[in-house]
Order: C-alpha cells, then structure tokens, then sequence
C-alpha cells in the first residue's frame, strides 16, 4: 500500500492538506519552491504567508465565512487553531497578525517528523504518485504548462473576470420585468429597463468611477470577449447599449416599448436566492460599484454578495475536470486544492485544503473516500466547483446562496441562516465522525511541537 502523498505548494491549501495526511499517519513530501523561486506577491520564504489582507473574514455566528471557519475547527484545521493564537482585535471579523501566523504554520509543519520539506519548484506531476496540487493562484509557470498539458490547456484559466452578484430579495421587483430575448426560451431573466436619463446619469458616474489599481505584474491584456463594463463604456457613449445594456428583443410590457437600455440579471442555477449581473464584470473599487450600480432602476437597495472582479488568477476548470473528492476524473491520484481548483478566498483555500489532505490520506490508506455532505459548506463549496456550467465558470467564495435552499421557506434572513448553520453543523459532524476515529480531530500527529514553540 502506498503511504505516501506528494504535495505541491506550502501555502494556505498545501500546509493543511500536509498536516491532514500527517495526523493520519501518511508521510508526505511537501514542495516549495520559495525561497529560491518567488511569486510576484509573496514576500518571504515562509509557508502560509498571506499575500494581502490580513482577514479571514466574518467570525459572526451564523454567517457563512463563520461556518466555513466552524467546520474546519471541527475537522482540527492546524490553520484555523493558528489563526486563534495570532488574532488580533478586527471587530467582527478573524484578522491575524500575518508574521506571526506564518511562522508558526511553518513552525508546527516544520516539526512534523513525517512531513519533508522540499525546497525545490515542481515542472513535472507523477500522475502514478498520489499527490495534491496546491500551487496558488501564481502557479509557476513551467508547473501551469505541465497542468495545462496533462488537463487540457482549455481547463486551464489565467484570468478571473467576475461579475457582481446581488441577493434576490434585496431587488426592488416593482422596477424590474422577467422577459427572454425576443421571447425565446422561458423568461429567466430578470431586467432592470433603464430610460435615457437613467442611462446618461449611469453612463457618466461609471467613467468616472476609480478602477482598482493594475499591478505591475498582473498584466491585465483584456481578451475583447470580456471586457470591463467601464472600458466598453470608454469606447463611446453607446457602446454599452450595443453589448451588455442590450435592449433589443426585450419589450417591457409596463410600456409596451423596448426600453432605452437594460441591465439583465441571472439566476445561477447553483445560487439560490441571488442573480448574477450578466456582462457586467468591471475592475472598479468596491466601494465605487456599490455607488454606480445602485443607480440602476431596481438595484438601488441591492446587497452584494460580491463585487465585480478581474484579476491574475490560475485556475482549472473544476466542472470539467474533478469530482466531489477533489480528484482528477481522468487521473484519480492526482487533487487539487486551494484557489486553483476554482475557490476565491484564504479560507476556501484552506478548507479545500484540509478536504484534499483526508481524502488523498484515505486514497493512501486504501479506505473509502466520502465526499462532504451537499449542506455544509465543504459540501456547497466543493458541489458548486464540480456542478457549475463549465462554459462559464467562474471561482466562487463562501456565501449563503452556495448552500442548498431550506425545504421550508423563512421569511426572516437572520433566521433563515440561523437554520441553515445549524442545519450544516448536523450534517458535518456526522460526516467527519464517519471519516475519522473519535477523538482524531483533536489531537495533533505525534512528535509534532506545540504551536508556542515549546517541545
Ligand atoms: C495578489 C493576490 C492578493 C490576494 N488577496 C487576497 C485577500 O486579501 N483575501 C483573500 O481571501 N484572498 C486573497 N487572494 C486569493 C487567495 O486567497 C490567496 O492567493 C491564497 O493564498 C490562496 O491559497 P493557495 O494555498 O491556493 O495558494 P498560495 O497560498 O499562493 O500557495 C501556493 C504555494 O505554491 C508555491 N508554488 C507555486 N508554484 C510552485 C511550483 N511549481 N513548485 C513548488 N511550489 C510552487 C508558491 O510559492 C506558494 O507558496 C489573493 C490572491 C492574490 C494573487
């Protein structure tokens, strides 16, 4: 039997999946390649280090990043009991001090008498090797090329070009018309008409809006396919309303006219309770969206479950390519983890993490590989990576709208993902309980240091 799993990237993904197959008794071979390589973002040699903010966001009860976090600390995440130890007051949120919390992951991993530590870049995967793939959004490239060309270079996406998401019940639906395209197929979108001075007023504070800073790395070649909404609008005052702001074909049976522009918002199919803004993927400062959005007939109280996004980031087409364990359909050896595998986010990393370390240790053990049930958020994060339409899929973080939608309708948003959190938690525990022997999610793997860096 092989007792072994290779892991690549000592990064949030690579060190939890290192520590989960370490706690089980499997030996790992852990490769990083910094110091000797970098990234354009990280700053040291040490694993784990956060590229940018310091926040693994909301540590409120009841909400989805808090129940994410829950379920790791069920599972005995190595990373989330770190972050504990290095918090720091962020009102309602986990912020960590960064230093701190990177050298104590490398510190407890370091320790680990069955973790090595390779300090080496990876070009080449053993597909007959069990091993986890975590090398991050920056990949390296030599390491993208030989992902690319054993997954398919189609699989592989360099940018994230993301569109906002608004909660369905925060849509003004007095404003707005369920319509198809000159009535073809069933009316699933939703459109916000906008009349000309709408549009003008909308048009104007959109050019004027500050985009996000490009860095000098990231490179930002817009494929014409997916432009920014504000670049298209830097092309001519109607341009918008020859591509996204569309109206043709979509009468508006309040006035029996074609409305002068109209924004068109999706249901996801995996998304409850919340529409996708079609087309409208920007590079603007969040703060700046919610100004200019808002200024669409319909959205003007809408929450955002994300914001428009375009950035850097290497990920495969999970939908295509992995099943709910994490494994490659075509290669079951091989797993991905981290933002790779088409998570956003340091704790969706991680949890994507924690996931492929036990399911790559069960796969070494010879035991049963057990997907995480469809109501936690394991499960909703990893069945929205491997259902969503591979056509479009875009990498998602943690929100209510990933889990499924209760059987019963409540009305009252707190209580509503009051009874969802609960409802996970149920769920998780039975699942982490069938996986592992009691009392495994709290022990730490022998001989390892305590995290305070006494013996
Ligand atoms: C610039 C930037 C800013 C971000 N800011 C945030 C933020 O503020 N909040 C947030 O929640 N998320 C943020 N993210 C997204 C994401 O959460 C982080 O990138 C996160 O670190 C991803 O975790 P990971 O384990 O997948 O990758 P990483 O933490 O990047 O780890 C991957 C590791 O693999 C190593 N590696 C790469 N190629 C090879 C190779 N060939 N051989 C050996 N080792 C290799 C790298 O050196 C790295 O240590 C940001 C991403 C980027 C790029």
């Amino acid at each position: 039997m092989e007792r072994n799993v290779s892991i690549i990237g000592a990064g949030l993904a690579g060190t939890e999946a290192a520590w989960q197959c370490a706690r089980r008794g499997i030996g790992v071979d852990l490769f990083e390649m910094r110091p000797q390589r970098s990234t354009p973002a990280h700053q040291t040699g040490d694993f784990a280090e956060l590229v940018c903010s310091n926040s693994l966001k909301s540590d409120s009860e009841n909400t989805a990043p808090w129940l994410l976090k829950e379920e790791m600390r069920r599972a005995g995440s190595l990373l989330m009991g770190v972050a504990r130890e290095c918090a720091v007051p962020a009102g309602h949120a986990l912020a960590v001090d960064r230093t701190s919390f990177a050298t104590k992951v490398t510190a407890a991993i370091s320790a680990d008498p069955r973790i090595r530590i390779r300090r080496q870049e990876v070009t080449e995967v053993d597909r007959s090797q069990i091993t986890i793939l975590a090398p991050g959004p920056l990949a390296s490239d030599a390491l993208a090329e030989e992902i690319a060309r054993f997954s398919g270079s189609s699989h592989l996406h360099f940018y994230d070009s993301i569109s906002p998401i608004v909660e369905a019940d925060s849509i003004d639906l007095a404003k707005v018309y369920w319509a198809a395209r000159y009535e073809k197929g069933s009316a699933d979108y939703l459109n916000c008409p906008l009349a000309k001075e709408e549009y003008d007023r909308f048009y104007d504070a959109l050019v004027a809006a500050q985009s996000v800073e490009e860095r000098d790395w990231e490179n930002l070649n817009y494929f014409e396919g997916c432009l920014p909404i504000e670049e298209i609008a830097r092309r001519g005052r109607d341009t918008l309303r020859f591509g996204p702001m569309k109206p043709v074909g979509l009468k508006d049976p309040c006035t029996g006219r074609m409305p002068y522009a109209v924004v068109q918002l999706r249901r996801e199919n995996l998304r409850a309770d919340s529409y996708n803004l079609v087309g409208f993927q920007n590079h603007l400062q969040f703060a700046e969206q919610g100004k200019v959005l808002r200024l669409i007939p319909g959205l003007e109280h809408a929450r955002f479950l994300r914001y428009g996004q375009i950035h850097r980031n290497t990920y495969i087409n999970a939908p295509s390519l992995l099943t709910e364990t994490l494994q490659m359909k075509q290669h079951p050896k091989i797993f991905f983890a981290g933002q790779i595998c088409g998570v956003e986010g340091y704790v969706e990393s991680i949890a994507t993490g924690l996931m492929a370390g036990l399911h790559a240790a069960a796969l070494a053990s010879n035991a049963r590989l057990v997907a995480p049930p469809r109501a936690t958020a394991f499960g909703s994060l990893v069945y929205y990576i491997t259902h969503a339409n591979p056509l479009n899929f875009q990498p998602a973080n943690i929100t209510f709208d990933l889990l499924p939608a209760l059987d019963q309708k409540i009305r009252d948003r707190e209580q509503r993902h009051r009874r969802q959190c609960s409802l996970a938690l149920e769920e998780f525990d039975r699942w982490i309980g069938s996986l592992d022997p009691p009392g495994l999610a709290s022990m730490p793997p022998p001989g390892c240091l305590c995290l305070d860096g006494e013996a």
